[in-house]
């Protein structure tokens, strides 16, 4: 039953009455934010939730993704018991098959990043999974993994239930109304307009699925997505197709397998999907499908029919082929909106919304009460995306691709390939020419690597050494002993100018920032309990103006934290100049010589020493030279206009010919960082990480002048003894193994956590990774010191050691610090 007139106000209006929506207005109202109003334009599930197939697969690359999707299980098992509806859930575990071995390579790694976040998984040979699931035929494959908390829901009557369980708590849920605008004021959203009136509030939440991005529009908000059809068919009786068969998944083949009423459920994720709805999405797109498309499906029958051979004859009784909205990396979008204060997104789910939707609506439920998220959410985060990403044409080559990731090789490094080149750095062209190989950051186009004359220009994937080791190897010893150059152009830079620019940074960063102009300083921006929101370095280029530089990835994030955290009326002003800035990193020892024949300013240690910043004349240019390094050697950051970087770069090149400047690239920077134990943003350092359990005390002011945000924070947990978490950086003890980063790291042979980030150490001659590790009864140095360490290296357990200080620091510099003069 669902309520008939619309009241004038509310305290918060969901559009979209999908799983996504049911399930954030159920845990708004768990909250005890009952005064909420729900508008669904047709029926319940009636948009892409009521044709799912309800599989709930837990494993997920980001850790806080999987707990999300375990929760999900959790509530959907409790869900019957408290609203009285059945939700379909089964927890039938599901087995993942695998043909070749890279496969088997990448199901080990899962289950040892299982391990690592408490999930059960088993690696089983072909036989046992064969026992399993008895229709499979099983001769080709290489083996499995079963996962048995893994299981299925029926996502109508999940979305039923969720509403039920809201309805109960205060919810008001109207059917055939349509949001046909959204109220603004102030840079703030104030309500809705639909087809039968407005309604006041003080939160509007777009969770309109395939709608969303329009939805979005209204509001001058983007949620870059598109849709794509999507394709399963359901089969009759087959023998041997119990109720308690698991889900099967042969990535290798695109596909899966679940039972349904003694059939077979058979979906799956093509390589190259179909996109749809170009035009826009229909309003009365509801309880409908898409016409049969047996071409689009013949590469996921074809791969079925080799998996199940009894599906030759078995009955098809019915083709399901439903649009799902995709986005450009294939992750779902929550949060609010950078774009329009109180207004929030859930939406984007990319196949997997019937999983995620009890995780995601609690997390935006409480992103919604506490006004902030109360985990690192960052992999799904809306602020991940920039205005950029939401053009249309951008999108439909995109998805093309994105719908398939689910069952693609994730191989280290893998780039994804449509929509590109997008975002050029003036030196592309020049860079090309150099040889180099590109990857993708936040639409930028990116050296990842130089390769030689000769040398194949591009990357090979697998999990051993790729073929770009020596070529890395060779740019990382010049910017160890010689020198190198590196176009980091993609740096997100942020220049906050007035009067009080200083004090507003003072209040958000946790370093010192009110220097004297020409330093610069690196510090965090913590949230209130004490994690990192960024890092990033801050010049200060004159009394009343820094320019901010923070991660690729970051600009709209860090842009969003700053606005939304400067106190009330300061005088301070934000502005985006990314793009008009090159960067252009010349590291190594021989740097300053380099530097020195081509500018009359004093790079001496004394007269530029390291923390600070000017204006120099190089070559033609006159560009602003920072002393910093992230490759822990002697070297400048050159910021110079944009259209002034053609100049710069060709200059260094001449005048570096003879020093062996060569350049480099972000595989480079990967292990040169590594080595050093500098943290990244994103990896090691995320809003659940204190700059105490990072080992970035160094750079926080505790005592400053006016206190910043996540102050108190530090202070508690400085009190409460060792963290339970901290990153340590480890070096394998054997030169073979390579590591990626996400494997399990084990003390005296128990899970202790993973490493975050890894790469080779050229100069260490061996694998090294930054390792979050935990541990309930805090962590000293004794139990750093004391423990029998170990990496698992896909089922392979190596002995590593853990290092307190840097193992690579020729100078005994401290982190972050420009070890040689
Ligand atoms: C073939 C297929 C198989 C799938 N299989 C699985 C699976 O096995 N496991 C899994 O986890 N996921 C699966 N999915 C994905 C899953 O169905 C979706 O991710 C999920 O249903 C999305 O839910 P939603 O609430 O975001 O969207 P929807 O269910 O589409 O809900 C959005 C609602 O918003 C309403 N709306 C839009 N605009 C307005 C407006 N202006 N005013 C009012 N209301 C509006 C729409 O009418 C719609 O009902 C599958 C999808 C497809 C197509």
């Amino acid at each position: 039953m669902t309520d008939t007139r619309i009241p004038e106000r509310a305290r918060v209006v969901i559009i979209g009455g999908g799983v996504i929506g049911a399930s954030v207005a159920y845990h708004l109202t768990r909250e005890g934010w009952t005064d909420v109003v729900l508008l669904e334009q047709g029926r319940l599930s009636g948009g892409t939730t009521w044709h799912a197939a309800g599989l709930v697969g837990q494993l997920r690359s980001h850790s806080n993704t999987t707990s999300l999707i375990r929760y999900s299980t959790k509530l959907y098992a409790e869900l019957a018991a408290e609203t009285g509806l059945e939700t379909g859930w089964k927890n039938c575990g599901s087995i993942s098959v695998a043909r070749t071995d890279e496969r088997m390579t990448v199901l080990r790694r899962t289950a040892a990043s299982a391990r690592a976040q408490g999930v059960d998984c088993e690696i089983i040979g072909a036989d046992e999974a064969g026992g399993l699931w008895p229709m499979m035929e099983t001769r080709d494959l290489k083996g499995a993994a079963w996962l048995p908390g893994d299981g299925k829901a029926n996502p109508t009557d999940l979305t039923q239930a969720l509403a039920k369980g809201a309805r109960d708590r205060g919810t008001r849920i109207f059917e055939k109304i349509r949001v046909t605008g959204i109220r603004t004021r102030g840079g703030a959203a104030t309500g809705v307009e639909t087809d039968q009136g407005a309604i006041e509030a003080e939160i509007v939440v777009n969770c309109a699925g395939q709608w969303a991005r329009k939805v979005g529009l209204m509001a001058g908000v983007g949620v870059p997505m598109h849709s794509a059809e999507h394709m399963y068919v359901v089969t009759g009786r087959i023998d041997g197709v119990t109720p308690d068969l698991p889900v099967m998944r042969d990535p290798d083949g695109y596909i899966y397998f679940k039972e349904e009423v003694g059939g077979l459920v058979m979906g799956g994720f093509e390589p190259e999907a179909k996109p749809w709805g170009m035009d826009g999405i229909p309003d009365d797109f509801e309880f409908q499908l898409l016409p049969d498309d047996w071409d689009q499906f013949e590469i996921l029958m074809e791969n079925a029919l080799i998996r199940v051979p009894a599906l030759e004859k078995a009955e098809i009784k019915q083709f399901y082929n439903g649009p799902e909205s995709f986005t450009p990396d294939g992750n779902f979008i929550l949060g609010e909106a950078p774009e329009l204060r109180n207004f929030f997104v859930g939406a984007g789910f990319n196949s997997m919304g019937i999983a995620g939707a009890g995780g995601a609506g609690r997390a935006l439920a409480e992103w919604i009460v506490n006004g902030a998220p109360t985990m690192d959410l960052w992999p799904v985060d809306i602020r991940r995306f920039a205005p950029f990403n939401n053009n249309p044409r951008f999108l439909r080559e995109r998805v093309k691709e994105t719908l398939g990731l689910h069952y693609a090789m994730p191989w280290p490094n893998r780039e994804l390939q449509t929509a590109r080149p997008f975002r050029r750095s003036p030196l592309y062209d020049r860079l090309a020419a150099r040889g180099a190989v590109f990857g993708s950051k936040m639409g930028w186009e990116r050296p990842n690597w130089f390769a030689g004359p000769g040398e194949p220009r591009e990357t090979r994937y697998g999990f051993a050494r790729q073929n770009w080791f020596d070529a890395v190897g060779r740019e990382h010893a010049a910017t160890r002993t010689g020198v190198a150059v590196f176009d980091e152009t993609s740096f997100a830079k942020l220049l906050i100018q007035g009067s009080d620019a200083a004090a507003t940074l003072g209040r958000l960063c946790a370093a010192s920032v009110d220097v004297a102009p020409g330093r610069t300083i690196y510090t965090g921006m913590l949230n209130a309990r004490g994690g990192y929101e960024s890092d990033l370095t801050a010049m200060r280029l004159s009394e009343d103006a820094y320019l901010l530089v923070t991660g690729s990835a970051q600009p709209v994030r860090d842009a969003d934290w700053i606005r939304r955290n400067a106190p009330d009326g300061a005088r301070a002003v934000l502005t985006d100049v990314t793009s008009s800035w090159c960067v252009l990193s010349v590291m190594g020892p021989a740097s300053r010589d380099l530097l020195a024949r081509l500018t009359s300013a004093d790079l001496s240690n004394a007269g530029f020493p390291f923390g600070t910043h000017r204006w120099i004349d190089l070559g033609d240019a006159t560009l602003i030279a920072n002393r910093m390094s992230y490759a822990g050697e002697l070297g400048w950051e050159l910021y110079a206009p944009t259209e002034m970087a053609a100049g710069v770069y060709d200059a260094l090149h001449e005048a570096g010919a003879n020093l062996g400047l060569i350049d480099a690239g972000y595989y480079a920077i990967e292990g040169l960082r590594l080595e050093k134990g500098f943290r990244a943003w994103g990896r090691e350092l995320t809003p659940d990480v204190t700059p105490w359990e990072a080992g970035l005390g160094f750079a926080v002011a505790l005592d400053k002048p006016g206190g910043f945000i996540g102050r108190e924070a530090l202070l508690t947990a400085k009190e409460a003894g060792p963290p339970r978490q901290r990153v340590v950086q480890f070096v394998l003890d054997a030169p073979e193994p390579t590591l990626w980063g996400g494997e399990l790291v084990l003390r005296d042979g128990a899970p202790a956590g993973e490493l975050r980030s890894a790469a080779f150490g050229h100069t260490l001659g061996r694998s090294v990774g930054l390792a979050l590790l935990e541990s309930p009864d805090g962590i000293d140095a004794a139990f750093i010191q004391t423990g029998r360490w170990e990496i698992d290296v896909a089922g392979e357990r190596w002995a590593a050691t853990p290092h307190l200080r840097p193992a690579y620091d020729p100078s005994g510099a401290r982190v972050r610090a420009d070890a040689s003069g």
